[in-house]
């Protein structure tokens, strides 16, 4: 039985300490922080874990310099100091990062008075990262002959951090990292509606989305962790509560490099907010917006991606416009910004100031929990928050301060890439991949990673690119298919993988290796799922490409 199947059965059977709804980037954290330190959770998603804003961010893991501008010290203090313990726990997977900013003559700002803030935002985070630097026109010009300096008066150069892979693969681990110890996790199963029982308990009504099955979950403490949809889960379940949100739509278009440097290319758009060009994979991802919606789910909407298009043609200097032709993929969300309830005016108006700030509200009484706001850059705050409200809430975590969080010990680093070097492995690097094979590894899998090299040392075949055109070994889907609870094609190639964000579909779709891929993922289901994500059934020759037989799966089965 696959790892999903059985744990829909657990979900069903079994009383937990916690039921965390919502497996966004503060859903995944709850789960990680609560299991390791020994509490018996269960969190369910009802699409994929990151499937909807932990998706679409800019992938930054950052202090927030921009929000100096409106004076809050604090925030930026907490986001910068929560990008460092970040940086120091998770060095493969968040790196430091210089922003490469240029500024217009006609900025609201000279660029002395920004080169100070750069300063002052660099001391406010502990002075962590490489210092600021000052830019003339000639310098940007020199270093980055992409950015147009006609119309600047130069800028500045400072350092803040982002994730090397993307923002959705980063959730995923933390998912990962409850399911090994203990928690029983599963996608697809959406929250109906959840009452408290006559013992004290909640009773949550949940509905296995492929199936239609219904299932009940039982737990002694419930946290709302639904991101945009916390407002509507309240309201479904009779909970109050002083906050509310409130949404800003973003959004960002991917493309073809513009730079070959891995520098965040940043620039204040006409509306006079930072607007940036950020590395992804072999790509640049460009963005984002900010305009109030108040429609769930996002949809890009022509002036978006108009507005996008117009400010990056402004500002750079290309053999030829960028235009729709150009764009790759599309990433659209809305950021939960939490206000009081009581807000009026201009708080709940006036949404570009508002604060990026989490609050957690707990209804003690009920022993629910419900997550307001946040950032990924604020994820292991809300993890321990989550954590000391539990244990007040009276359930007991045997290993209280038991580390939840971080890549393995240096040892376990060092062993691998001793194995890897033995193997030769990185010589197996494909040609479309920007770093050794051996370096991507490690970032994705962690102690896993071991696994695979054991895989590869058994069949070679399993470090052979899969996927033309992208840099996923086969090995990488075995390894998906047992231990990634990968339920439709998009949750490998939009969040486990970058795949749909680096291709066109078009071009995903024709990848020789791609129906191997599906059978791999699918077994007998491939075709299905095939059509369920292209929107068509795969052609002969595509299936006829894929005579190989995929390897028979140990599957794993939750504890
Ligand atoms: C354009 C944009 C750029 C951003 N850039 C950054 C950045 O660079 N750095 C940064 O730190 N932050 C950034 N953010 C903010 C960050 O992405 C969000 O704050 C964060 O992802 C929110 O996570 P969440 O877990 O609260 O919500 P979500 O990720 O939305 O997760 C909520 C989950 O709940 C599930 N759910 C809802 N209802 C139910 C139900 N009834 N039953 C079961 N499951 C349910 C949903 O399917 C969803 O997966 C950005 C946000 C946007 C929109």
């Amino acid at each position: 039985m696959k790892l999903r199947e059985s744990s829909l059965d657990k979900l069903d059977q079994r009383v937990f300490d916690v039921l965390v709804i919502g497996g966004g980037i503060n859903g995944a954290v709850s789960a990680a922080a609560l299991s390791a330190q020994g509490a018996k959770v269960a969190l369910i998603d009802k699409a994929d874990f990151a499937g909807f804003t932990s998706q679409e961010s800019s992938n930054l893991v950052w202090g927030g310099i921009k929000y100096l501008e409106t004076f809050e010290f604090r925030l930026v203090r907490k986001l910068c100091l929560s990008r460092n313990r970040l940086l120091t726990a998770y060095p493969a997977s968040v790196r430091e990062i210089r922003f490469f900013t240029t500024l217009a003559r006609s900025f609201r700002w000279p660029r002395l008075m920004l080169w100070l803030g750069t300063w002052f935002y660099w001391l406010i985070g502990n002075c962590f990262t490489r210092t600021p630097r000052l830019l003339s026109p000639a310098d940007i010009g020199r270093e980055e002959p992409v950015v147009r300096t006609d119309e600047s008066q130069g800028g500045v150069e400072y350092s803040d951090a982002y994730l090397v892979d993307n923002d959705a693969r980063f959730v995923f681990n933390f998912v990962r990292s409850a399911i090994n110890h203990g928690a029983i996790v599963a996608n697809y199963v959406e929250s109906l509606a959840a009452e408290r029982d006559g013992g004290g308990s909640w009773r949550c009504t949940a509905r296995d989305t492929t199936t239609g099955r219904t299932l009940t979950i039982r737990a002694r403490a419930l946290i709302n962790a639904c991101g945009p949809y916390v407002d509507a889960n309240n309201a479904k379940n009779a909970i109050q509560t002083q906050h509310k949100h409130v949404f800003s739509r973003g959004i960002h278009l991917l493309v073809d490099r513009l730079t070959p440097s891995r520098r965040v290319l940043t620039f204040f758009a006409d509306d006079g907010r930072l607007f940036f060009v950020i590395p992804l994979g072999p790509k640049s991802c460009i963005g984002t917006t900010d305009t109030r919606d108040e429609q769930l789910p996002p949809h890009v909407r022509p002036e978006d991606r108009q507005f996008v298009l117009d400010n990056i043609n402004k500002r750079l200097n290309l053999p030829r416009p960028l235009s729709e032709r150009d764009i790759l993929a599309e990433r659209c969300g809305v950021r939960p910004l939490v206000v009081a309830k009581s807000a009026t005016g201009k708080q709940s108006g006036d949404w570009t100031a508002l604060s990026r700030k989490h609050e957690i509200e707990v209804d003690r009484g009920r022993a629910h929990i419900s997550v307001f706001g946040g950032k990924l850059t604020d994820c292991l705050n809300v993890g321990d928050e989550i954590a000391a409200i539990v244990a007040e809430l009276g359930i007991a975590l045997p290993f209280a301060g038991y580390r939840w969080y971080g890549e393995p010990a240096p040892e376990v680093r060092t062993d691998f890439f001793h194995q890897a070097r033995l193997m030769d492995l990185d010589a197996l690097t494909s040609p479309e991949s920007s770093e050794p094979l051996s370096t991507r590894l490690w970032r994705r899998y962690a102690e896993s990673a071991l696994r695979l090299l054991e895989d590869i040392r058994a069949d070679p075949t399993m470090a052979e690119v899969l996927i033309h055109g992208t840099e996923y070994i086969r090995g990488e889907l075995y390894h998906a298919a047992r231990r990634e609870m990968i339920t439709k094609l998009d949750d490998f190639l939009r969040r486990r993988s970058k795949i749909a964000l680096i291709a066109r579909t078009e071009a995903i779709r024709e990848a020789p290796g791609l129906f191997e891929a599906c059978r791999i993922l699918f077994g007998e289901q491939a075709a299905q799922k095939f059509e369920e994500y292209f929107g068509s059934r795969p052609s002969r020759e595509l299936i006829s490409s894929s005579l190989r037989p995929p390897v028979p799966l140990t599957d794993e089965v939750p504890p």
